[in-house]
């Protein structure tokens, strides 16, 4: 089941800079930077309410984020969904016809699993859902 927006991805080109932008904004301190190693991308959340925004920069020039920035600039990058079960919804989605980045879930920032839909299954969104980690 699809429960709530967890978060939305914000690529950012300057990360410092973007989260004082952010704190001034929401009047909320991040609460935590975390490097994902194998995305080549540093994360900063910071919470509002029942959802969270997700500042992401390129730490390698050929990460996913790095070629979204060269192509697109600084803005929104997904939009990721809480579920309880990823990987029957992961099952479920492919049996509906929708395409898959990940076929099978993997540990994302956050205490997460993750798995990104493609964006030409969705509308030209880049759909992240995500499942707390139960540890
Ligand atoms: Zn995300």
């Amino acid at each position: 089941m699809f429960n709530k927006i967890e978060h939305l991805g914000i690529a950012v080109s300057d990360m410092q800079k973007s989260i004082r932008e952010f704190e001034l904004l929401l009047g909320k301190k991040c609460y935590k930077t975390e490097s994902v190693l194998s995305e080549g991308v540093k994360t900063a959340f910071i919470q509002v309410g029942e959802s969270k925004i997700e500042l992401l920069e390129a730490t390698d020039p050929t990460s996913p984020i790095a070629k979204f920035l060269d192509r697109k600039g600084q803005g929104i990058h997904h939009i990721a969904f809480d579920v309880n079960d990823i990987e029957s919804e992961i099952t479920r989605l492919i049996e509906n016809g929708f395409e898959l980045i990940h076929k099978s879930a993997k540990p994302g920032a956050d205490n997460k699993l993750i798995a990104f839909l493609h964006p030409k299954s969705t509308s030209g969104v880049l759909i992240e859902m995500c499942q707390e980690k139960s540890s």
